[in-house]
């Protein structure tokens, strides 16, 4: 289970930091007199400053419809994630309003509505506190650690990537001190694996890859000086795909259980 931060395009965040931070952005509806655009995605910055420049009327702005928080609710749902939603103040717009009734619509109960009482730079320090505080991959499966980490997190978790059952029991990215031992070990016989090849020469990507706005190049600082192309030369994107835990850890046994790997058990 993941947390999923929306905000809408009050927040004015730039669209590449966006979706670095995976932060989804609703967007308003600006009018110019007769002509209407959907703020950050048929209206940049740039054009909007030019339409204020050029026009003689004042832009006029409307609220995200309830349908569009209820898309992006809809497919946390679906994917069994947490959605932590800032917004425009209240007390300026409808924008909460319409959050509110797509999560009475959506009927998912792990949406949590923030009004950040503010517009503009002020979303943007609450959404980024919530980059800040979210959570994801696994945790300690120990219940004094958890509680430690998060008040709620056995019974209601909001920031820790888990879900409880109605019966009390915890799913979601847990690992006990054993598996995380594995892991700890496969990751660092991989390191020495990948040093081993640079200093062989070998400097073809590989980088982990999801979809177009979800792979490894989408976060990485040397992108502009790597130039990854796939299939050029040995570049390959190496595709992730979701595995049951058992899959993912009877793998782990396997590789750390094979003979003459640096990650390979004593
Ligand atoms: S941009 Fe280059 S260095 Fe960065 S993750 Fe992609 S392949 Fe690796």
């Amino acid at each position: 289970m993941a947390i999923r931060i929306i905000t809408d395009s009050s927040a004015d965040f730039d669209s590449a930091v966006a979706r670095r931070r995976s932060i989804d952005v609703v967007p308003m509806s600006i009018q110019f007199g007769d002509a209407s655009f959907l703020s950050g995605r048929t209206l940049s910055n740039e054009v909007f400053y030019k339409l204020l420049h050029e026009k003689k009327e004042n832009p006029t702005t409307s609220q995200p419809t309830p349908e569009a928080f209820l898309r992006l609710f809809q497919q946390a749902r679906e994917a069994g994630d947490q959605v932590v939603a800032v917004v425009l103040s209240g007390a300026l717009s409808g924008t909460l309003q319409s959050a509110v009734i797509a999560k009475e619509l959506c009927q998912y109960e792990p949406i949590y509505l923030v009004d950040s009482r503010s517009a503009s730079a002020g979303i943007q320090i609450l959404v980024n506190y919530a980059c800040k505080l979210r959570r994801s991959g696994l945790v300690l499966s120990q219940p004094e650690v958890l509680r430690a980490m998060e008040h709620g997190a056995l019974e209601e978790p909001r920031f820790l990537p888990l879900a409880v059952g109605r019966g009390g029991g915890i799913t979601g990215g847990l690992a006990t001190a054993e598996e995380l031992g594995k892991l700890g070990r496969l990751v660092n016989g991989m390191l020495e694996t990948i040093a081993g090849e640079l200093r062989g020469g070998v400097i073809d990507a590989d980088p982990c890859y999801v979809s177009e706005s979800d792979n490894a190049c989408t976060y990485c600082e040397f992108a502009s000086a790597c130039h990854f192309t796939e299939g050029e030369g040995g570049d390959r994107r190496k595709p992730l795909r979701p595995v049951k835990p058992e899959e993912f850890w009877g793998r782990i046994d396997m590789l750390i259980g094979g003979e003459g790997t640096p990650w390979a058990s004593n």
